[in-house]
């Protein structure tokens, strides 16, 4: 979990730095925010097993004792590993699928914060991960615009220190490819 405490702040785009901290915070995260999550996890190369541990780890911190934990959660979590049901082994979700489905409601994470999130508190969000002031005008206006995806592009570029990132976004699990790419 520290692991991924760390990694959320570098390398994760907005949308699952902003499930890891609900996660964190909550100890809980709803059907849909596990999805997208536990799926973008699953892409960047957690075993099953690991992914058991560190759902287990954090729920039962909160409100879900071990054993509620195994018999509510462990078999979905499986079963997005292929390993119940019709055994589909389900694949991360793209950018283009989080902005267009399952828009989030109150109490949950999940979504593409550009398209999901209101500007004001995006707006805060930023200053927060002390994005420049000229950073996150330039950031608004292509929410604003509704280019989503190359509003997470240009926060990539401000929080990797690069000017161009030289590829068009579309992904979270290739957000997070790049930019452990750039850091190591
Ligand atoms: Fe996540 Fe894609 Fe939205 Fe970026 S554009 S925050 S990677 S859904």
């Amino acid at each position: 979990l520290d692991q991924v405490d760390a990694l959320s702040v570098k390398s994760f785009p907005l949308c699952m730095r902003q499930l890891h901290r609900a996660l964190r915070d909550n100890h809980h995260l709803r059907h849909g925010g596990r999805m997208q999550y536990g799926l973008f996890l699953k892409g960047i190369g957690l075993t099953l097993e690991q992914a058991l541990e560190f759902w287990k780890k954090e729920f039962i911190r909160g409100k879900v004792d071990a054993d509620k934990f195994d018999k509510g959660y462990a078999y979905s979590i499986r079963h997005s590993y292929g390993k119940e049901g019709k055994r589909t082994d389900y694949t991360p979700y793209s950018c283009m699928k989080i902005i267009m489905s399952n828009p989030p409601s109150q109490g949950d994470y999940h979504g593409c914060p550009f398209r999901h999130s209101d500007p004001e508190l995006l707006k805060q969000k930023l200053q927060s991960y002390k994005i420049p002031p000229s950073g996150i005008t330039q950031i608004m206006e292509l929410v604003k615009g509704m280019h989503y995806q190359l509003a997470c592009q240009k926060y990539f570029e401000l929080t990797h220190y690069v000017d161009d990132i030289g590829f068009s976004l579309n992904h979270p699990n290739q957000y997070f490819t790049e930019s452990q790419r750039l850091l190591n």
